[in-house]
């Protein structure tokens, strides 16, 4: 018989009040009986709806039959036939849009809660199993793989399996992608991206860090140095601003940089030296994932007043529900329906306030969300000291200005058939460098569509 509850098992978290001070994991995980009662919610439909929600089409009946069975080891088989990251995807997979949206549990109540159980699975699969990796046999075939974010390393670790020798060349110090520089440790700790790092070495794959392609050398150089394929996954790292006054001023930061000093140079911490503000009243623009995490961090370094400054309402909030729900329990505020004008600046330059005007939502856009539109004379003067604009990205322009024919859309975006090919023949792309700023399934499921397409262009040669 299942387990008729309309609810999912809760997941076990740290109380707002003291996660808002530390960057350890917010959500704790669920324990084997929590597990199993969860699993045992699931009905086993036949036509398995939730399966068509997973982008990289998880067999996920399949896989909760097996922890109902206490099977865990056996469930983990089942997930990492389909996706090479499940401890990353169980935790950051936007599920509720996903495959829970598809869960018909969540007709009447709520659906089978897929995404705390493959973090369980994954987890229980990362303490409990010995590290058996084999070496596959080279087939004597080079390839190449510019980043080493989710894309990069799902191309490379699907490449090395089946005996490619693959080296992934990396631009900053330490290879993980958005998932070590952007996405916090409360969010998802660096030792499970660290974990499926050395898991790829250990198949033979070469990370090179240090390493901006286009700079030290250049996708040409590559294939002269024998590579007969190159993928590129360098994400899209590019911050946008908004172009208003003041945005020059010190204690502006973009997201990216913000995140980065703090995820991945570890600015919290007393024995870093790189410098962070630690301001008293922070504004983060935007109201996406990335504004999330930027704001619930400030306010991890300290900050008493932290204010998310969106320019729609609640509805059309695009991060997470789960990290909106975070975010608020954490003692974030939110500005809805408030666009910035002006960052107001002190005689030494420093940021002193934002001005801002009150919005009301017209017509649809072309995005299909209700139009933005300025309340007259409603401005107003939030007391900030530091400003984080965190409304949007784009990909880097580097590697597209230095290599020959290689087409991309007017906004950066590289040009690619369904197998990944770019216009450039060797060269596959994937990831946000395709698609802007996405998600981690997405990059995935994009590196494995290229490593099939590289694996069937050069395995008969
Ligand atoms: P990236 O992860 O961006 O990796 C690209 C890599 O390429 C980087 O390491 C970069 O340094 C490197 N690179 C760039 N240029 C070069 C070059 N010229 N030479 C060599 N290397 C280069 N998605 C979710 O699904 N759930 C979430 O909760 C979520 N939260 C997010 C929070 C933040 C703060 C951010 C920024 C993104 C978040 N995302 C989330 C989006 C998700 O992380 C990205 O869609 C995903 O990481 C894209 O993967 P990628 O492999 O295309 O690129
Ligand atoms: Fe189980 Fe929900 Fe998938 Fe049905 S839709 S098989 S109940 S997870």
């Amino acid at each position: 018989m299942p387990n008729m509850s309309l609810k999912k098992n809760e997941m076990p978290s740290q109380p707002a009040d003291v996660r808002n001070k530390n960057f350890s994991e917010v959500a704790l995980g669920y324990s084997e009986e929590q597990a199993v009662d969860e699993a045992q919610r699931c009905l086993h439909c036949k036509h398995k709806p939730c399966v068509g929600g997973c982008p990289v089409q998880i067999d996920i009946p399949a896989f909760i039959e097996r922890v109902a069975a206490r099977d865990f080891e056996g469930a983990y088989r089942i997930i990492s036939e389909s996706s090479s990251l499940p401890a990353v995807c169980g935790r950051v997979c936007p599920q509720e849009t996903q495959c829970e949206a598809k869960c018909v549990r969540g007709i009447k109540g709520e659906p089978v809660a897929i995404g705390r159980l493959e973090r369980f699975v994954a987890d229980y699969h990362n303490s409990h199993a010995a590290n058996e990796t084999v070496r596959p046999v080279s087939n004597g075939h080079k390839v190449a793989v510019i980043g080493s974010g989710p894309s990069g390393l799902t191309c490379a670790g699907d490449l090395a399996k089946k005996g490619y020798e693959v080296t992934v060349f990396e631009a900053l110090h330490t290879a993980g992608g958005v998932l070590v520089y952007g996405i916090p440790e409360f969010r998802l700790p660096k030792v499970i991206v660290q974990k499926e790092i050395e898991g790829l070495k250990a198949l033979g794959v070469k990370v090179e860090t240090n390493m901006v392609i286009g700079k030290v050398l250049s996708v040409d150089d590559l294939f002269d140095m024998g590579f007969e394929a190159v993928f590129i996954g360098s994400g899209a790292g590019l911050p946008r601003f908004m172009n208003i006054p003041g945005e020059n001023a010190k204690g502006v930061y973009s997201a990216n940089e913000f995140l980065t000093r703090v995820n991945l140079m570890k600015s919290f911490r007393e024995d870093c030296d790189t410098p962070i503000m630690h301001a008293q009243n922070v504004a983060v623009v935007g109201g996406g994932n990335v504004a999330m995490d930027a704001a619930r961090c400030a306010k991890r370094l300290g900050a008493k007043n932290v204010y998310i400054v969106y320019r729609r309402s609640e509805k059309e909030l695009p991060a997470r529900a789960e990290e909106v729900e975070h975010a608020k329990e954490e003692g974030i505020i939110f500005k809805l329906l408030n666009n910035p004008v002006k960052i107001l600046t002190d005689e030494r330059d420093f940021v002193s306030g934002i001005e801002c005007v009150e919005m009301t939502l017209g017509e649809p856009d072309e995005s299909g969300r209700r139009r933005p539109v300025e309340k007259e004379g409603s401005n107003f003067v939030l007391d900030v000291d530091c400003v984080i604009m965190a409304i949007g990205t784009s990909p880097n322009p580097l590697i597209k200005s230095t290599t020959k024919g290689l087409e991309t859309e007017k906004w950066g975006g590289i040009i690619v058939n369904e197998h990944g090919k770019t216009s450039r023949e060797g060269v596959y792309a994937g990831g946000d460098a395709v698609t802007g700023a996405a998600t981690v399934i997405l990059a995935m499921g994009a590196g494995k569509t290229a490593a099939y397409a590289i694996d069937e262009s050069l395995k008969n040669k």
